[in-house]
């Protein structure tokens, strides 16, 4: 199996670590002609949504990416990630990959809680999951096809609709692979 990984800016090479140490090949998705070789799945990683989003159109990869995930490519966003699937953003309703019916508030902890960590159970994995927050979004609604997978004092921070996969967290800076290994579930159940 071989995963995507949007390398254009933010935290890409972490992803990229973790999903190897589950022994999946990667590459690093910087440029239109990365994207157009075969790959099982894409990983949207944390950064700065506003910069992804404009390196995303400046390259031509936001269509391909759309329509890809569109038709069925699996993707797992995180955190700025979690924003550019979001269908709905309050206060900001500039055109996003927007794969995902859900509405989302950007930087929604405030300056103050804007970093943090927490361990918290997550649907589908036994125990809890570590979740480190940074400068995190949270999912305020969902539509009917989404499923809430995570809920961190009432807010929604990890969610699933079909093929796709958000956390308003950040698995690949912990030790924990479950996330990580949740995504490749959805690719391939085992
Ligand atoms: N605050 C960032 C944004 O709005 C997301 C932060 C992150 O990805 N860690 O894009």
């Amino acid at each position: 199996m071989k995963i995507g990984v949007l390398a254009l800016q933010g935290a890409f090479l972490e992803h990229a670590q973790m999903l190897e140490r589950l022994g999946v090949e990667t590459v690093e998705i910087r440029q239109l002609k990365d994207f157009q070789q075969s790959m099982s799945g894409l990983v949207i990683p944390g950064g700065e949504s506003t910069v992804q989003l404009k390196l995303l159109h400046d390259l031509g990869l936001f269509q391909p990416i759309r329509e890809a995930v569109n038709h069925g490519l699996p993707v797992f966003g995180t955190c700025a990630g979690l924003i550019l699937l979001a269908r709905h953003v309050v206060g900001d309703e500039v055109e996003r990959l927007a794969t995902i019916d859900m509405t989302v508030c950007r930087n929604a902890y405030g300056r103050q809680l804007g970093s943090f960590h927490t361990q918290h159970v997550m649907a589908g994995i036994p125990g809890e999951v570590p979740m480190t927050f940074i400068r995190a979004p949270y999912i305020q609604a969902v539509g009917d096809g989404v499923e809430v997978l995570a809920e961190v004092d009432g807010h929604i921070v990890a969610a699933r609709q079909g093929h796709q996969l958000v956390t308003a967290f950040h698995p690949e800076l912990t030790a924990d692979l479950r996330v990580h290994q949740y995504f490749l579930n959805l690719i391939e159940p085992r």
